[in-house]
């Protein structure tokens, strides 16, 4: 058979040579990696057998083998899984398809010093962290049902080959020629039998099928009984304290495809009825998909210790979409799909309990770690918003871990409770302000009133916020009110307005008022006198239950159709501009410059929160001719 020669696609490459150059301190988790793959493969087997029983493979012994050659200096991890295809082979194995180790090497080359920062050892690089301790890696497989196997070799420098082979058992073997040990860079003598007996106890132990050592060959020429590794103890079915945190993140790693710790392990068993046994991750980082449509998400269901599905998207709400773990249940038809899982009485049972049982713990962390809370609000503090749109029956669980940036907090968040709690007296309701980020609210000249009167005013820049704070409505009787929303009346103060004073100005901008609302017509539907501005002529604020901007944009964006909402120009009678176009307004009698002011005014305030001029050009000619009569 023919050998050919292929290209690693440019980030393999990266990735590889980060490898050889061996960026890892702990080279041991190669074979970490490497079983984990190969438990997979078993576990697809499996699966691929239970939906097609015609399907030609052995099942009758699935295992795991590791096999040593001191005199070859050869590893071998063998496994007689669901294998891949020619085809496969070149895709899984030539490309990085994981666009979360695409992620890792843009952070990669972001970083100053990568290897200081600890970037490096917080990605899951899978098949290539062989090249770890190995300066040439074979593969050799054949897919379960096919008759033709593939043998892929690389040296790691840029090119591997592929090769078909008659002869390949079913499932796949990776060779490992490892390089010298070099125990001062912790690269450890790997056919060391004492030495891989501590790696997979270390962190393959709770591995469901066995992971076994092929004995060597007495000098009878015969090989010893091979000798199972782990302990194939489901984690989750143990009690807590039996259990060490670090078996906990090691099963998260695996199933979480993550190096890094997690941030939180749960875990939950329901007795009565219906039995199961839950143990969930929150992981210390948001994936970078996150917020993807296409997000691979859910947690590992079994059934009476035995792997069903991965993803079970029905065990827990998309707010959750984050958390990883496994759901072991006892009383659940092995052939459950997942189109019955979604209308399952049982799954439905389990998500309530999960859901509360994820928010219950966030509540914990929130008033015994802070620190930790912050890290998780900050990762995941956006997609649990969500959950206040979508999840009414846990609205009060989720608002009361929920918190926020505000204008009187520098860089911490505060809860609806703590903003309710220091509410000065006669204030009815709760302030936000919502944007694309804090420094556009912060300028915004929405704010000034509120600024200057010292009140408290929410800052929220998720997307999400727009949504919810309409669906919530209220906290603990305290209405949300947006800064930019309605008419503000604020309590009077001193130095306001007595009013007289006020039915006075009012009387003065009549006029004014009026003439603009009917020249702008087009995107206004009235022009009146502000409450809410110091400094600035002009802002646009909606009516209560308008549409926002942000929002009209968000629908569209979504393919939905949305009236242009027209809006209320508020303009600051206090101004000098506004002054002076009242007084030009009575005076003249030919309007046709004003009107070119008036329209400006408007431009501003559209600018001024962040929005663009429907005719920027024109916007532009305007400005600039008002300003060279300034010169
Ligand atoms: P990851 O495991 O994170 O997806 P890897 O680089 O380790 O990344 O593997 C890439 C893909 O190659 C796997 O997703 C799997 O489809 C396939 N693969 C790797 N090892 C095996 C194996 N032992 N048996 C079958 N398929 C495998």
């Amino acid at each position: 058979m023919s050998t050919e020669t292929f290209e690693f696609q440019v980030e393999a490459r990266q990735l590889l040579q980060l490898m050889i150059h061996s960026v890892y301190s702990n080279k041991d988790v190669f074979l970490r990696e490497l079983v984990s793959n190969a438990s997979d493969a078993l576990d697809k087997l499996r699966l691929a057998k239970l939906r097609d029983d015609t399907l030609d493979a052995d099942v009758s012994d699935p295992h795991i083998e590791l096999e040593t050659d001191p005199d070859a200096r050869t590893l071998t991890v063998r496994d007689n899984g669901i294998g891949m295809s020619y085809d496969e082979v070149g895709e899984l194995i030539g490309t990085i398809a994981n666009s979360g180790t695409a992620q890792f090497l843009k952070e990669l080359k972001e970083a100053q010093d990568a290897e200081e920062e600890g970037l490096i050892g917080q990605f899951g690089v899978g098949f290539y962290s062989g090249f770890m301790v190995a300066d040439e890696v074979t593969l050799l497989t054949r897919k379960a049902g096919e008759k033709q196997g593939t043998r892929w070799s690389s040296r790691g420098e840029g090119t591997y080959t592929l090769e078909r082979v008659d002869d390949a058992p079913q499932g796949t073997s990776v060779v490992l020629h490892l390089k010298p040990a070099d125990p001062d860079n912790q690269l450890h003598d790997y056919t060391a039998v004492w030495k891989l007996k501590e790696i997979v106890k270390r962190y393959s132990d709770f591995i469901t099928w066995p992971i076994r050592l092929v004995g060597e060959k007495g000098d009878d020429g015969k090989a010893a009984e091979p000798e199972t590794l782990n302990s194939m103890k489901a984690l989750w079915a143990r009690p807590r304290d039996e259990v060490s945190e670090d078996e906990y993140h090691e099963l998260y790693k695996h199933i979480g495809h993550d190096w890094r710790e997690p941030l939180e392990t749960i875990q939950l068993h329901a007795e009565g009825t219906f039995e199961y046994q839950a143990l969930l991750f929150v992981p210390s980082h948001a994936p970078h998909d996150l917020f993807r449509q296409n997000m691979r998400h859910g947690l590992q269901l079994y059934v009476k210790r035995v792997f069903i599905m991965d993803d079970c998207e029905a065990l827990l709400p998309s707010y959750l979409r984050f958390v990883k773990g496994v759901v072991d249940a006892q009383d659940l038809s092995l052939n459950v799909s997942r189109e019955i899982l979604q209308q399952d009485r049982h799954i439905r049972m389990m998500q309530r309990r999960l859901t509360k049982k994820v928010l219950s713990s966030v509540k914990s962390m929130m008033t015994r770690d802070a620190d930790k809370y912050a890290t998780f609000w900050r990762e995941f503090g956006a997609v649990l918003k969500e959950g206040l749109v979508t999840d009414p029956d846990n609205r009060d669980a989720l608002l009361a871990v929920a918190s926020f940036a505000s204008t009187h907090e520098d860089g911490d968040a505060v809860t609806l409770k703590q903003y309710v709690e220091r509410l000065p007296e006669g204030q009815d309701d709760i302030y936000y302000i919502t944007g694309e980020s804090r420094e556009a609210i912060d300028n915004s000249p929405h704010m000034e009133a509120f600024r200057e009167r010292g009140i408290e005013v929410l800052l929220l820049t998720d997307p999400v916020d727009e949504v919810w704070v309409d669906a919530v409505g209220e906290f603990e009787g305290k209405r949300l009110r947006s800064v930019a929303k309605g008419e503000i009346d604020l309590d009077a103060r001193e130095d306001d307005k007595s009013e007289d004073e006020q039915k006075q100005q009012a009387e003065a901008y009549a006029g004014l008022l009026g003439w603009m609302r009917e020249r702008l017509d087009d995107d206004v539907k009235e022009v009146r006198l502000s409450t809410r501005l110091t400094r600035s002529p002009a802002c646009l604020v909606a009516d209560a239950d308008d549409l926002t901007p942000a929002l009209e944009n968000m629908y569209r964006a979504m393919g939905q159709e949305v009236p242009h909402s027209k809006r209320v120009l508020e303009l600051n009678p206090d101004h000098a501009l506004v002054k002076g176009l009242n007084e030009a307004y009575t005076e003249r009698e030919d309007r046709s410059e004003l009107a070119d002011t008036a329209e400006l005014l408007y431009a501003l305030a559209v600018v001024a929160e962040g929005g663009r001029p429907k005719d920027p050009a024109r916007f532009v000619r305007l400005t600039a001719d008002r300003l060279e009569r300034t010169l």
